[in-house]
């Protein structure tokens, strides 16, 4: 990008996203230069795999549906997983074109810490609650500034990425008659069982409650 040029989100991923924020934007901006560096386009099917390095208690996580939007590297299409390391980056990864990491250089995090609307955030201020001209300014500063004052881009040739293989197999929870797909069944006793009701509680919403 140039210095001059400013980078227009459309209406449609504003409104998907649900409120105006700094991290929708640069999700969308490290989707567009990892698409570039790839030579991909916005993957239609499962032509692409998004990765990102967020995890679960700590704000900028909204990044995730601004690289879903540009890339369609969708969590529903099961092309984007979460890699829990607590970083602000995102991988792309093409087949027969390679994976590319995007990080938010850590000096370009530290100016936009500075930033008012995070001093909202902290507050516990909602973003669709915060005055619109201290957003704005900030939703300015990710969506003007050059791309390498922003970004640190690094091709990752060895990187692979391949999904357990798809099934449509499932199977009734002994338990409470529900279905789960078979790579979900837990056998209690000789019959097969939900998770929920195995008494298993490695689940993710634990993960989720801080409990794992
Ligand atoms: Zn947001
Ligand atoms: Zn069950």
């Amino acid at each position: 990008m140039k210095d001059t040029e400013k980078i227009v989100i459309p209406q449609g991923v504003w409104d998907f996203h649900g409120h105006v924020c700094p991290f929708m934007p640069i999700g969308y901006r490290m989707g567009l230069i990892a698409m570039r560096e790839l030579d991909v386009g916005h993957v239609g099917d499962h032509g692409a795999m998004g990765l990102s390095e967020m995890g679960v208690g700590h704000p900028q996580t909204c990044m995730i549906d601004g690289f879903m939007a540009v890339t369609g590297c969708t969590y529903g299409k099961l092309m984007m997983e979460r890699l829990n390391y607590g970083k602000v980056a995102c991988l792309l990864v093409a087949p027969g074109r390679g994976a590319v990491r995007v990080y938010l250089r850590s000096d370009f995090q530290d100016t936009l810490g500075k930033q008012e609307f995070f001093a909202y955030r902290k507050r516990g201020v909602e973003p669709s609650q915060i005055p619109a001209e201290v957003t704005n300014a900030v939703v300015d500063l990710v969506l003007s500034a050059p791309d390498e004052e922003m970004f640190e881009v690094t091709r990752l040739p060895e990187f692979t990425f391949s999904h357990p293989k798809g099934s449509f197999a499932k199977t009734k929870c002994s338990n409470c008659g529900e279905y789960v797909f078979e790579r979900y069944v837990r056998m209690v006793d000789g019959k097969p069982r939900c998770i929920p009701c195995s008494g298993y509680d490695q689940t993710w919403a634990n993960v989720l409650k801080g409990i794992q």
